[in-house]
């Protein structure tokens, strides 16, 4: 062991890290599927997968495989060098999506930061420096870098830092006549997740995407789709946009793309790539050969009929434990999302409860998520085991019942 082990608990968060954070009670060490162990060796079924990142569960063996024969190989070149890992999945990447290009980045805020970037250079290089106006959505997430948390749709996250990128204009969701009322010849870019993940797990409808497309065509603006949280079959398609029959201009993925390896992706058609040249965007680390191996397997293994149709399936087991659950205790208002993305809105009676409920769930033995106070979040991984659905399920109406009591 070439370092030496400190003794670190949960109270070492408090003393060490940043406190931007109020992490659970317990520390994980180990996970195996869709189970985690803790310090003290107590088991959990993950239903939260990292936040819908580890899509295949934790350690998957094709993965660890594909980090072990790449971490022998080569690991990280810079974007001075291209490699092959990154090459081959920029390739597979284009041939299961409208895409023709590719950029690399290492967080969802990155690859949407390099979009944003890209719709407003674009705007810029092909009509005006004028069309520069960014249309976004309340409640959106798009990450933490200044630009990506100003177009975010929660001032609350991007108030106290000083003054925001400008021209960005926040209209509400899922509400065409908005838009249209803020569209313009000056708009470069609608910037929409096609289900709102932080946000509260609120779907776009279909009436809502397809208006969104024909508004930019009319503008001459891009549709800029955010799919870090609903992209790499998290949905049930590979990427949400299948389900909407729209096409987008730009779209960043993330979250699922590596497993629980960090790692983005910008993807994008080669005419709006054309107006970019060496030097204008750029990274140290993106599409570095560790990563790109490790989601070049990963995208192979979810983009099977067999992964993306078993998403459904268990889909369905979660809202019918969900229902069962709503029918003993009046629990939910709504029960949404797409895919293994669910949310359980809480009824008014419950406002402000799902902390409470995500706090007993964990002392119960299964890790969930929330999304905002009123939302009850489930991200699993894509391959959960049906028997850890339902054994999962029967901690969560623990939990649920040990709070409303
Ligand atoms: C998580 C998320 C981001 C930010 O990704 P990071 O990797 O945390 O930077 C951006 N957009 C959406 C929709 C997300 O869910």
């Amino acid at each position: 062991m070439a370092a030496d082990k400190l003794a670190v608990t949960r109270a070492t968060f408090d003393e060490v890290i940043l406190p931007v954070y109020a992490p659970a009670a317990f520390v994980p060490v180990k996970g195996k599927g869709s189970r985690v162990w803790d310090q003290q060796g107590k088991e959990y079924i993950d239903f939260s997968g990292g936040i819908a990142v580890t899509a295949l569960g934790h350690c998957h063996p094709a993965l660890v495989e594909a980090l072990k024969t790449q971490g022998e190989t080569l690991w990280h070149t810079s974007n001075v060098f291209t490699n092959e890992p990154a090459l081959r999945l920029a390739s597979k990447l284009i041939a299961a999506t409208f895409a023709e290009r590719v950029f690399f980045a290492n967080s969802g805020a990155e690859a949407n930061e390099a979009a944003f970037k890209l719709a407003r250079y674009y705007a810029g290089k092909r009509h005006s420096p004028y069309k520069s106006k960014i249309i976004a959505f309340h409640n959106a997430f798009h990450g933490r870098t200044f630009f990506t948390v100003s177009v975010g749709g929660q001032p609350k996250y991007s108030d106290g830092f000083g003054p925001k990128p400008a021209d960005i204009v926040h209209v509400p969701f899922n509400d065409l006549e908005a838009v249209k009322a803020v569209i313009d010849d000056h708009t470069c870019a609608i910037v929409v997740e096609p289900i709102q993940g932080e946000g509260g797990v609120m779907p776009a409808t279909a009436e809502f995407m397809q208006g969104l497309r024909k508004l930019c065509d009319e503008h001459q603006a891009l549709l800029v789709l955010d799919e870090v949280q609903s992209g790499m079959g998290r949905s049930g398609k590979l990427f949400a946009y299948e389900h909407y029959g729209v096409q987008p201009d730009i779209l960043t993925t993330a979250k699922a793309l590596g497993g629980g390896f960090p790692i983005s992706a910008m993807l994008t058609t080669n005419e709006i790539a054309a107006t970019m040249s060496p030097g204008v965007h750029g990274t140290t680390y993106g599409g570095n050969p560790l990563a790109c191996a490790i989601a070049e397997t990963a995208l192979d293994i979810i983009n099977t009929d067999e992964v993306l149709s078993g998403v459904e399936a268990r889909r369905e087991l979660f809202v019918a434990a969900l229902k069962t659950l709503d029918a003993q205790l009046d629990l939910f208002s709504d029960i949404r999302g797409k895919g293994l993305l669910i949310g359980a809105a809480l009824k008014p009676q419950h406002a402000g409860k799902a902390r409470d409920i995500l706090n007993a769930a964990a002392e119960e033995g299964v890790m969930i998520l929330n999304a905002g106070t009123e939302v009850i979040r489930f991200a699993p991984s894509l391959v959960i085991e049906p028997t850890d659905i339902q054994e999962g399920m029967v901690r969560f109406a623990r939990a649920v019942e040990k709070v409303l009591a």
